[in-house]
This record gives structure tokens, sequence and C-alpha cells, in this order.
């Protein structure tokens, strides 16, 4: 009904089921006699019953929805606008707009869907490694470099890595200065020196199959030792990896790894770069060119935000883009080792956790080769925003 209140407005039966069938399948809760819990209880809206002893369970306890305060359709709401809109997101502004809430109230509500999603993401990533397997199997090669690698790559799901920067800082956000510090992509998204020299804005690495799934980490810089644990552990080592001329380290890793040189220059004296500098041979990056163009396209909707939630907001897009693309019902067959009350008790320090491990990226030792390229070491984390003024304080 158009201006009534948000409860004639929205389906809340509707919505109240999406939610119990969500987390029913992504955080089943197991009863003593070993039986699942997952009959609703109508008067008690934060039970379950087990259908067997009907023992009463806890239905949010252990979940990203723990201790919610407003009405449970509304989290359901959220995740079923999020997944129908993908590409496109839901801001926490919107959120509030349109369920009636504090804005405040809107953005934890967002926070704790990005949990749900980081925290999902871990079953994604067997799935990812499972048909990268099958379609690449041990002896598997691509033909040797400088041969068409097109019949062989016409029917399996190659895999594109590229990086892509979102609100980077420029001249104008630097107060007119150069940017010296860093080269690259890495150089626009650190703040000069002279303003204190902390990360402003968000590099992804992004990595995708064609019309498939996707994993995107926030990662500090591009070197071989921040980006190289990633890749290798998401992806088995015969997968083929097109990518651009910025993973010249890869192919001692990954013998399937091509790569494509955007600026070949033209043989031609009338042309200065060459007719295949975009596709050589059927090695191209036009997938996570692509994927670049929606990321960055669905970013825009928050204008900004700082490069310690960038984390949080990637693995929501992700999860979103995985979960239309391997479906429901796959993610709550891979559920995480044991569905059990005390396992899941255990699991509940790691929501962060998640978020960390892939937000710092990794700065193994300098020099390693590739095999030993060590697992990603924390790095020290951003400093509290300062101005100039409180930073003399500090001298
Ligand atoms: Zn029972």
């Amino acid at each position: 009904m158009l201006g009534g209140t948000t409860s004639q407005a929205i389906n809340t039966q509707y919505y109240q089921a999406v939610f119990d069938d969500i987390l029913s399948r992504l955080y089943p809760t197991q009863c003593e006699c070993g039986t699942r819990c997952d009959r609703p209880m109508p008067s008690r809206p934060y039970s379950v019953r087990c259908p067997s002893c009907l023992r009463q369970k806890s239905k949010l306890a252990h979940t990203p929805f723990r201790n919610l305060r407003i009405p449970q359709w509304m989290a359901g709401y959220a995740v079923e606008e999020s997944y129908h809109r993908h590409p496109q997101v839901i801001t926490a502004s919107e959120l509030s707009r349109r369920l009636e809430i504090n804005y405040r109230t809107a953005l934890l509500l967002k926070r704790r869907i990005q949990l749900l999603a980081s925290e999902q993401l871990k079953r994604i990533y067997p799935l990812i490694r499972q048909e990268l397997e099958t379609a690449f199997p041990r002896p598997y090669k691509l033909p040797a470099e400088g041969n068409d690698v097109r019949p062989e790559t016409i029917d399996r799901p190659v895999v594109h890595a590229d990086t892509m920067v979102l609100f980077s800082a420029s001249q104008r956000a630097n107060k007119g200065r150069k940017r010296h510090r860093n080269r690259g992509l890495t150089s626009s998204i650190y703040l000069s020196e002279r303003l204190g020299g902390h990360q402003i804005g968000t590099l992804c690495h992004v990595m995708g199959t064609k019309q498939g799934w996707v994993l995107i980490d926030s990662v500090p810089d591009l070197r071989a030792n921040t980006v190289g644990p990633i890749i290798r552990d998401r992806l088995p080592r015969n997968t083929a990896i097109f990518t651009d001329e910025a993973y010249t380290w890869l192919y001692r890793i990954y013998p399937n790894h091509r790569m494509v040189n955007h600026s070949k220059k033209s043989a031609d004296r009338r042309f200065k770069y060459a007719r295949d500098r975009w596709c050589q041979n059927g090695v191209h990056n036009q997938v996570s060119e692509g994927l670049n163009g929606s990321l960055k396209k669905a970013m825009r909707a928050y204008s900004y935000f700082r490069p310690q939630y960038s984390t949080l907001y990637l693995n929501e897009w992700a999860f979103f883009k995985n979960l239309r693309y391997f479906g429901l019902e796959r993610l709550a067959e891979n559920s995480l080792a044991a569905e059990n009350p005390v396992a899941r008790r255990s699991r509940t320090g790691c929501l962060i956790e998640s978020a960390r491990d892939s937000a710092e990226g990794g700065n193994g030792p300098c020099g390693a080769s590739a095999d030993s390229i060590k697992q990603p070491i924390p790095l020290p984390r951003l400093g509290p925003r300062l101005s100039p003024r409180r930073l003399r304080a500090f001298e």
C-alpha cells in the first residue's frame, strides 16, 4: 500500500520465512538427540523446537544475528534484496528509508549481513577448488607459450586475475601534492607523506571465471609476497590463469599461467600499438575487466568506505555473486566441519578473524622463492586518523 506503514507495505510473513529458511540452512541447530532442530515456534520467535524430542533451542545464538533487536523479517528483507539486486547493492541509508528504522540500526543490520557473507565465503572456497580440480586435473598442460590456446580454453573455467582501485587518492585529495611514494596503482591508495601517508583508497585483487564465481581480496600492495599467497591458497596448481603483464612472478608456481601484453607495439611504423594488444593467441583478460567494471559500479553506491571496512564490503559483494552461481543448496550441503553445538560455539570467534585474514593480505619475507611464499602475517594496523595539529602534539 502506497504511503502505509512499513508492515502494511512489506509482506513481513514472507520475509520472516526467508529469514528462517536461510538460518536453518546456513546455521543449522543440532539437538543433543542428533536431530536437526528446525520446527518454528510461532509464539516464541527466538526459539526453535526439536521435532523428535521437543527440546527448545535458541534460534539466533552463535549466528551473525545474535542479539538482534529489530524484527527478524527485516534481516530477511535485507538478505533477499541484496541477493536479487546483485550486482547492485543495498546501502544502509536505503535500508533505513525502506524499513523505517534509524540509520545506525540499518548500518548495524548491514554489518550483520556482511559478517554472514564473510563467514559463509569460507564454505565457497572448497567448491571453487573442486570445480578447478575437475577442469584442470594434475598433469594438465596448456599448449606451450606462443601457441593458440582457444581450442583448450573454450569449455574450461579459465581464471582471470586483475587488480583495481576503489576511491583513489587523487592529486586533489593530496592538496595538489604529487604522488611519489609508491608506483602504479599502489600510489593511488595512499595519501602523500606530508598529509600523514595513511591509506585512504582500497586496492582490490579480483579473480573470477566467465559467468562464474569471483574472489575479491583487499590488499595493501601488489608485491608477489602479498598477492602470491592469496592465489596459492585458493587455486590448485594446474589452473589456467590469464592476467595482464603485472604478474611476471606467477609462472614459477602456476605452469598454466599466461599473460597478455596490453602495450604490445605494432610492427607497422604507422601505428603505435599492435592490433592484438588485447588478445594474443586467445589469451585475454576481458573477464576480470568486466568484473572490475561491475564491482566499481556497485561500489559507487557507497560513495566511500574506509579501508578498514573494505574487506566486509568486498566479501559481501563476492558472497552474493557466488551465492547466485553455486546456489544456496550447495552452500548448505558443504557445511563447515561439524554442526554440533560445541563446534558451533567455538566458531563464534572466527567471524572477525576471517575478515582480518584477507584484509591484511600477506607480507612475507622478501626474495623468497615461489614455493616458499609464507602464510600471510598481519600487517601493522592502520593508525588512527590524526589531524596535523594532533600529530605535532605527539612529537
Ligand atoms: Zn532432540
